[in-house]
C-alpha cells in the first residue's frame, strides 16, 4: 500500500473516531455482524522494509481486539453459526467470525494460544499447495528480490530495465511499483512468470517460503482436531480465480476441498476467494462457489454484513485487521460499519 493511500485511510479512521461520527451512524450503517480476517500475528520484528506489514499483527494486538469485541458484547460464532444466523434471520445479537487467511505457521504458535484461552471459534482458510510445500508466496519472493539487493534488473514491456534500490526508501518504492505492475496483469500465468523469472535471477527460493512460514499438514491436524477450528479452502495454488479460465476457477475450488478432505478428514463447507478483491473474484466465482455447494464464501471486499448478505452468502464482504493501523480505536471504527459505509458509498451489498 502507498504511504499517501495509507495517510488518507488513517485520516479517515481518526475523523471518524474523534467526530464521535462512527457513534451516531452505527445504528443504520452497522449490520447485524461482521467477519474478521487476519493473515500473520506474530510478534513485531524491527526491519524496516517490510512491505507486506499491512498482513500481519502482533499477538497483543489480537488479544485487545478479542477482549474488546468480548465487552462490546458482540458474539463470536463459527462461521456455520453465522450460516445458520443469516439464514434464519436470527439477528437478536450481533456477531463477529474470526478467519485467517493462508495456514500460516504463527497461526499454530500465536493465534492459536490467545484464541483458545478466550474459547473463541475460528477459521482457518487453506491453500492445498501450502502445506503440500508446492506453494508460491509470490509476493514474498517479490519482497526477497528488491530487500535483498542493492540494484534490480527485468523485462518489462520487452525492454531491459535497471532500479537502484539500496535504500530503505527506493525499496519502498520499487516495491510498490513491481506490485503494482504484476497485479495489473491480466492473467495469474503471466504474473507467476514475471515472479518466477526474478526470483531465479535473483536466487530467491520461492519454494523455501512454505517451508518456513506455513503449516505442515501434521500441524494442521493438530488445529482441525479442536472443535473451536473450522478448516476452510483457499484453493489449491493460491490464484487470483477470476484471472484463470472459468474451468480451472472451477477446479481450484472444487480440488481443495477434496485436498483438505482426504489429508484432515473434514469436509469444508466454507472458501475464501485468495486475495479476494474485485479483481480476484466477481459474479462468475460468487456463481461457481455456490454452483459447488460452499455454504459460505469470503472476499476482501471491505464491509460489515446484513441481513441482505442471506442472499448473497458467497460473496461476503469482510474487515481486515490490517497490520498498518494496529489502534484499538480504529477497530471500533470499522466495527461500527462507519468506514467502510462511506467506502461502500453507504451501499450495503457488493456482489457485483
Ligand atoms: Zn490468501
Amino acid at each position: 500500500m502507498s504511504g499517501l493511500k495509507r495517510t488518507i485511510i488513517r485520516t479517515g479512521l481518526e475523523t471518524l473516531f474523534f467526530s464521535g461520527a462512527y457513534l451516531m451512524m452505527r445504528p443504520f450503517i452497522g449490520g447485524v455482524g461482521v467477519i474478521l480476517t487476519l493473515h500473520h500475528v506474530r510478534p513485531p520484528r524491527p526491519d524496516r522494509f517490510q512491505p507486506n506489514r499491512l498482513l500481519e499483527v502482533t499477538p497483543d494486538f489480537l488479544d485487545n481486539v478479542l477482549r474488546y469485541l468480548r465487552r462490546a458484547g458482540l458474539d463470536l460464532v463459527s462461521l456455520d453459526e453465522m450460516h445458520r444466523r443469516l439464514t434464519e434471520g436470527d439477528f437478536r445479537r450481533r456477531f463477529a467470525c474470526i478467519t485467517i487467511d493462508d495456514g500460516y505457521r504463527d497461526t499454530l504458535q500465536w493465534a492459536y494460544p490467545i484464541l483458545k484461552k478466550y474459547e473463541v471459534p475460528f477459521a482457518i482458510y487453506i491453500p492445498t499447495s501450502f502445506p503440500d510445500r508446492l506453494g508460491e508466496l509470490w509476493w514474498l519472493a517479490l519482497e526477497a528480490v528488491v530487500g535483498r539487493n542493492r540494484h534490480v534488473s527485468l523485462l518489462i514491456d520487452g525492454k531491459q530495465r535497471s532500479f537502484d534500490c539500496a535504500s530503505v526508501a527506493d525499496k519502498r518504492h520499487l516495491f510498490d511499483e513491481l506490485y503494482g505492475w504484476v497485479r495489473s496483469f491480466k492473467t495469474e500465468e503471466e504474473l507467476r512468470r514475471v515472479v518466477r523469472d526474478l526470483s531465479a535471477r535473483y536466487s530467491v527460493d520461492i519454494a523455501a517460503f512454505c517451508d518456513e512460514l506455513c503449516m505442515t499438514w501434521d500441524e494442521l491436524s493438530r488445529l482441525a482436531a479442536d472443535p473451536l477450528v473450522t478448516i476452510g479452502a483457499h484453493t489449491v495454488n493460491h490464484v487470483m480465480l477470476a484471472k484463470v479460465p472459468e474451468r480451472l476457477a472451477r477446479s481450484e475450488m472444487e480440488m481443495s476441498r477434496s485436498v483438505i478432505e482426504a489429508a484432515l478428514d473434514t469436509r469444508p463447507d466454507h472458501l475464501s476467494y485468495p486475495v479476494g478483491d474485485r479483481t480476484s473474484a466477481g459474479p462468475r466465482e460468487f456463481r461457481i462457489a455456490a454452483e459447488l455447494g460452499f455454504k459460505t464464501a469470503v472476499t476482501t471486499r471491505p464491509g460489515v454484513l446484513f441481513p441482505e448478505h442471506a442472499e448473497h452468502l458467497t460473496a461476503l464482504p469482510r474487515i481486515s485487521l490490517n497490520g498498518e493501523h494496529q489502534q484499538l480505536r480504529y477497530v471500533r471504527v470499522l466495527l461500527s460499519g462507519a468506514a467502510t459505509a462511506v467506502w461502500n458509498g453507504f451501499q450495503r451489498v457488493d456482489a457485483a
